[in-house]
């Protein structure tokens, strides 16, 4: 079973790890969802958001989620997190049910959501005096935890910018704050809930390229939703496709890239024929629905 640290929001018994079998090798399952059923609402009535959907991610692996609008990516999102109990299923990270919102999780989501009072490193800090056992930790060791912020941000091209208010960035700088706010804390697990939509194009592929430096200096587990099938190309290991709501996982392409990846990449035959692969999917799972 996986050593967590600073387990929150889990069940303390040990629950469900399954393995599989990728990329040619045995992968050891760091999420597990079970055939999870999840509607908003009391007493049968409501939305039907996700039905049966069952996912495993590997433990360090990194895997985009794709679907049409309203399918229930987001909602996934919150029952792996523990964020929303799922109505039927089970739920596990690192081998033990999830039963609250996750400690081990970083996130960051469309809008970089900044505070506007902080300065860069301040927002890229906030994790730490919240999250155990770091805020315990911090005042002993500020010096310690301000400069691993600020090699967050150098990583990210950010470096000079620590002092700067979220007024004085670009968006595509505050969602590289953003990125570096949920890292700090060393979350074995990273949520993305469309961290790039609102970017323009060029923005957004140089933040493909931090995110990458960031995933390959550092491993997190990662679970990626996005609209843009060239940038789940891109990014991931694995690109999970979701049925029309209520969602559930209908397909999945293993992306054998070599890391690091180069924007060029995108471009050539191979990424090229998976994108047009999952669009197909994509499209036919909108016809099904209208
Ligand atoms: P996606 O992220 O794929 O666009 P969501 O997971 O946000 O989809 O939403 C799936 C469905 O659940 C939608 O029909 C949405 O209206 C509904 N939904 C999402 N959140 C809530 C909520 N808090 N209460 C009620 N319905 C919700
Ligand atoms: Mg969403």
């Amino acid at each position: 079973m996986a050593v967590l640290p600073n387990v929150c929001g889990h069940n303390r018994r040990a629950n469900f790890h399954t393995a599989d079998r990728r990329y040619g090798r045995t992968v050891k399952n760091f999420v597990d969802l079970d055939r999870v059923s999840l509607r908003y609402g009391e007493d049968g009535e409501g939305t039907l958001a996700l039905q049966g959907a069952t996912l495993n991610v590997g433990l360090g692996e990194f895997v985009a989620v794709v679907g049409p609008s309203g399918c229930g990516k987001s909602t996934l999102m919150k029952v792996v997190t523990g964020l929303w109990p799922p109505t039927a299923g089970k739920v596990a990270v690192g081998g033990r049910e999830v039963v609250g919102p996750l400690s081990i999780t970083g996130m960051a989501f469309q809008n970089p959501t900044l505070l506007p009072w902080r300065t860069t490193l301040a927002n890229v800090m906030l994790p730490l005096e919240i999250v155990q056992p770091h805020c315990s930790k911090l005042k002993r060791e500020r010096a310690a935890y301000d400069a691993k912020a600020r090699d967050l941000l150098t990583l990210v091209g950010l470096k000079g910018f620590e002092d700067q208010f979220p007024w004085q960035l670009s968006g595509g700088m505050q969602q590289r704050t953003s990125l570096c706010r949920a890292l700090i804390h060393d979350p074995s697990l990273l949520m993305l809930d469309e961290p790039f939509a609102s970017l323009d194009m060029f923005t957004r592929e140089e933040l493909w390229l931090a995110l990458q430096d960031l995933w390959l200096a550092r491993r997190p587990t990662v679970i990626l939703v996005t609209h843009d099938l060239r940038e789940a190309v891109f990014l991931a290991d694995r690109v999970l496709v979701m049925s029309a709501r209520p969602g559930r996982i209908i397909a999945e392409r293993i992306v054998d890239m070599p890391r690091p990846r180069k924007l060029v990449t995108t471009y050539e035959p191979l990424s090229i024929a998976l994108v047009h692969e999952l669009r197909e999917h994509i499209g036919a799972v909108r016809v099904q629905a209208i």
